[in-house]
Order: structure tokens, then C-alpha cells, then sequence
């Protein structure tokens, strides 16, 4: 991964038809105009559309990825699941785990580990989401949540080059709510505190995006925060015009 790229990570959650691909294609003539070469642009979108769009984008200046997988490395009895290794067959280069709307659907710390660990044996990027809840917030228990999150969540993963960090303050998520600079600061600060710890010198590899309300109007402010490497964007990913939007004032 080149050092110096901003990332832009779309969430489609549960959103996208066959159709949806034009949104895509919008994204991709608008990069294609744009001057600034230095960003990358991933859609995470449902399994159901990853095989027919990821031949669809092949020679394109997007990637695709999923947004969670099933953490056993083999075929099972798990109806409904789909593991990594399917997910990387369809077209996927990234996918994402430890989303807090899966953590909420029972996904702990052990079990993220082990969908990253099987993952990146499958040979996908990880985006990986941490974030703390608001009572966590309240109770001031952030620093002893994230160290948990990220000791735990990459337990014996030694190579971190394909790992991207995303912070998503889980009370920023679809609230229209965003950390304030300061806050947003000390919290960045403070992963990376973590990650050094777990890390020592190769913890500065590690990317760390920023996940929760980013909207056009909000990403100035975002921006100047000190040591973002991108965003994750979820509702406003779906709406081409505002995606683009978000790109472009990123650099503006
Ligand atoms: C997300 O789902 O990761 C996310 C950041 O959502 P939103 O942008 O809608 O808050």
C-alpha cells in the first residue's frame, strides 16, 4: 500500500440492486475526470452483487469488497453464511469486519478475530472497525474498550499491511453526529498509542480511516483533523452526487 492515499470506503449495508451499479459507474467517470489521482475508492456492497460487479469494474479505478463474512475458513452447515473464501472467489479485494452493526448481532472480539485471521488467509483486505459506544463515551471507558478491541480483534496477526483501521464512534453512526476535532484528535491519538504498543515501529503502517455521519457538509471540518488516512461512508455512499461530493471537497 503507497503511504500517501486518501481513502474512500463505501458502505452500502443493506442496499443495492443489479441496477445500483450506475452509482458505481457515476463514482468511476468522476475519478476518472478528476486531477487528484491520490485517492482510492472501495465499495462494500451486498455478497449478492459482488460476482456481477466486480467484472463490471475489472479495469477500473474502484475496488469492490463485502461487508462481513462468516469467520470459518471451510464450507459448513451455516445456512445463510458465506466465509471468505467465497467472498474473495466473487471479486472481493476488501472486506470489512467488526462493523458495530454486527458487533450488535453478536459478533465479539474473539469471532472478529477470527473472521480477520481467515480473511487475510484468503488474501483480502481488512477493514477493520472499532469504535466505542455512547454509554461507553459516557462512562469514560473509550481507551479501555479500543485497546480491548484491537489487542483482541488482532490477536496473531503479525502482517499488518493489509489491515486498515476504521474508527466508528458507534454513537456517530447514522446519527448525523460527529465527534468534535478535539475529540476525534484524542482518539486517533490514542489508537495509535494502542497500536504502537501492539505494534512498536510497525504500527505507523497502519492506515486509520473515520466512520460515522460523513456528509458533504461535515468532511471540510473532518479534514482538517490531524492523521486521517480516509473515511468510511455509509448513507451518503448511495447517493452518487453526495459520494462524489465527499471526495471532492475532501481536497478542496
Ligand atoms: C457505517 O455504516 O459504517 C457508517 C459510517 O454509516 P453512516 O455514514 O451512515 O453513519
Amino acid at each position: 500500500m503507497t503511504n500517501n492515499y486518501t481513502y474512500f470506503v463505501a458502505n452500502w449495508k443493506m442496499f443495492g440492486l443489479n441496477s445500483s451499479l450506475k452509482i458505481i459507474k457515476k463514482v468511476i467517470s468522476y475519478l476518472k475526470k478528476s486531477k487528484n489521482k491520490k485517492n482510492k475508492v472501495i465499495f462494500c456492497v451486498p455478497y449478492t452483487l459482488l460476482n456481477s460487479f466486480s467484472k463490471k469494474v475489472k479495469s477500473s479505478n474502484v475496488s469492490l469488497g463485502a461487508q462481513n463474512c462468516h469467520h470459518l475458513n471451510d464450507y459448513g452447515a451455516y445456512t445463510g453464511s458465506v466465509n471468505s473464501k467465497m467472498i474473495k472467489d466473487a471479486g472481493a479485494k476488501y472486506v470489512i469486519i467488526g462493523h458495530s452493526e454486527n458487533r450488535f448481532n453478536g459478533d465479539d472480539d474473539n469471532i472478529i478475530n477470527k473472521k480477520i485471521l481467515s480473511s487475510l488467509k484468503n488474501n483480502l483486505k481488512i477493514i477493520f472497525c472499532i469504535g466505542e459506544t455512547l454509554i461507553q463515551k459516557r462512562k469514560k471507558i473509550t481507551n479501555k474498550i479500543l485497546t480491548k478491541q484491537i489487542f483482541t480483534g488482532l490477536k496473531n496477526v503479525n502482517n499488518v499491511n493489509n489491515i486498515i483501521i476504521a474508527y466508528e464512534p458507534v454513537w456517530s453512526i447514522g446519527t448525523g453526529i460527529i465527534p468534535s476535532q478535539k475529540e476525534l484528535l484524542n482518539n486517533i491519538l490514542l489508537i495509535k498509542k494502542i497500536l504502537k504498543k501492539k505494534y512498536s515501529k510497525k504500527y505507523s503502517k497502519l492506515k486509520i480511516l473515520y466512520g460515522g455521519s460523513v456528509n458533504p457538509k461535515n468532511i471540510k471540518n473532518l479534514n482538517k483533523s490531524y492523521s486521517i488516512n480516509g473515511y468510511l461512508v455509509g448513507g451518503a455512499s448511495q447517493l452518487p452526487n453526495k459520494f462524489i461530493d465527499i471526495i471532492k471537497k475532501s481536497y478542496m
